[in-house]
């Protein structure tokens, strides 16, 4: 089983990058993260074999991980730079953590908060098993009021948001980003590139419809 499912993650991320979902100056290491990490241990066992369906698959609670063209969309528009500081609202599987880790590298910083108990055991668990859990740190709590007051590079929401949340743009550096599905849960959602400049000034770009779970908590839609 584990020859085939390889072979699966190397065609699949071979079409990512031929439909151009992996893109610019990060495409190789991207590319690399994404050949590296087993998809297989961040879905549920019953699913092992659709691993590398380009879906959106069932995890704990109404959540899902993301399909794999996803994960290449966010990783590819956040410009990731080695050593940057990552944070993730909604970590569900915890595979996107560990994309960014990669691409990050030792001296990035990477956190992610799960709101739903059992969805942070599950993503605890699969970080265990793929060995990312003394890299990454996770967190069970409301991630759309943010960490503290800690300030990051790079902040991706995974779940969809009546708004950016503000608390979130204040806790983005200078020259920082986040990309964040904003709309309704049930109706249209798009996905939002937001640019916080040296200045501090915000630009935000559509990046296209998505569809996504909602945010919950303070900020998110109850
Ligand atoms: N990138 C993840 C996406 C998981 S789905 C993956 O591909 O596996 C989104 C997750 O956001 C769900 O697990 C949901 O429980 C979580 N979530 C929703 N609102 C949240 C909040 N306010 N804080 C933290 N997590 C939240």
């Amino acid at each position: 089983m584990g020859d085939k499912l390889e072979k699966q993650r190397k065609a699949l991320v071979e079409r990512l990058s031929d439909y151009k979902y992996i893109r610019g100056p990060n495409a190789s290491k991207i590319r690399n993260a994404m050949l590296k990490v087993k998809r297989e241990d961040f879905v549920l066992p019953e699913h092992r074999f659709r691993a590398y369906e380009d879906t959106p698959l069932p995890i704990p609670s109404d959540a899902t991980i993301s399909a794999p063209h996803m994960h290449a969309i966010y990783l590819s528009a956040i410009d990731l730079r080695s050593g940057d500081s990552v944070l993730e609202i909604g970590a569900g599987s915890g595979i996107l953590l560990v994309y960014v880790k990669e691409v990050v590298g030792s001296k990035g910083e990477v956190v992610g908060v799960e709101i739903v108990s059992e969805v942070y055991r599950f993503a605890k668990n699969n970080l265990e098993k793929s060995g990312y859990d003394k890299k990454i740190k996770i967190i069970l709590g409301d991630g759309s009021k943010g960490v503290d007051k800690k300030k990051f590079d790079k902040i991706l929401i995974s779940a969809t948001c009546p708004e950016i949340p503000k608390p979130l743009i204040e806790r983005l550096k200078a020259g920082g980003m986040i990309v964040a599905p904003v709309g309704d849960p049930y109706g249209s959602q798009e996905l939002i590139c937001l640019e916080k400049t040296r200045q501090g000034k915000t630009i935000s770009r559509r990046l296209g419809s998505v569809v996504f779970v909602p945010l919950r908590g303070k900020h998110g839609w109850r």
